[in-house]
């Protein structure tokens, strides 16, 4: 009974937050369709998993804007047999997306219980093609590499050296870049050993914390 009514939460989600905003990929919202935001947040928020904004998590980290992870989805252009680097897992939805969608995901949050909950959610989901690590996701997962797709749900003071030389000839790096309250929202393609990157538009996000983000309390 309560699955359908977080259905019906969904399909509006889809419809009015995400196709009307221009989002076409038919795999994209497949995907957006079917995982259960509902059990990415909180338990006292799973009323407004599907509202139009981010909500808090733990540790001061968020859940990201349904829109905002459906685009960023898009802009990774991930086929089936993807490699795909996820850096800043939070509640895993991302990565719970990322999997509908590629061959094998690989993801790294700083946060040992975030980790550690994202974990626990995905694998009663019943995902087995990801992997998490806690550790710092600006150093990248160099053991793994190299990725066809990169994505950086944290906002980045530039972009992270280990990152660039960690995406395969022909991937994409998404990755938003940018001081507090606003940042860039960058697509970097890679060819050989040139890499073009665009401006896609304005986002907000939490900070990334490391060795090539931002140093730790001294954050913008
Ligand atoms: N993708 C998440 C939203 C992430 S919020 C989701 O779908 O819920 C950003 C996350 O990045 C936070 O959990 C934060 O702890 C993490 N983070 C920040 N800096 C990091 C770093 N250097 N390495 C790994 N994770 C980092």
């Amino acid at each position: 009974m309560k699955e359908d009514y977080y259905s019906g939460l969904r399909r509006d989600m889809l419809r009015h937050q995400i196709a009307a905003r221009g989002i076409k990929n038919p795999r994209v919202l497949e995907a957006m369709s079917r995982v259960p935001r509902h059990l990415f947040v909180p338990e006292r928020l799973a009323d407004r998993a599907y509202d139009d904004s981010p909500l808090p998590i733990s540790d001061g980290q968020t859940i990201s804007q349904p829109y905002m992870v459906a685009w960023m989805t898009e802009l990774l252009e991930i086929a089936e047999a993807a490699k795909v680097l996820e850096v800043g897992t939070g509640s895993g939805y991302q990565a719970a997306i990322l999997c509908e969608l590629a061959g094998e995901v690989f993801s790294i949050e700083k946060y040992p219980d975030l980790a550690r909950a994202a974990e626990e959610r995905l694998s009663i989901l019943g995902y087995d093609n990801l992997r998490i690590r806690v550790g710092d996701g600006t150093l990248g997962w160099p053991e793994e590499a190299p990725f066809t797709g990169i994505i950086v749900t944290a906002g980045a003071p530039s972009v992270p050296q280990p990152l660039l030389e960690q995406l395969a000839d022909g991937g994409r790096l998404v990755i938003p870049v940018g001081p507090a309250g606003m940042q860039m929202l960058n697509v970097i393609r890679r060819h050989g050993n040139d890499y073009r990157a665009s401006d896609e538009g304005n986002c907000v996000f939490v900070p990334l914390v490391g060795k090539f983000g931002w140093k730790r309390g001294r954050v913008f």
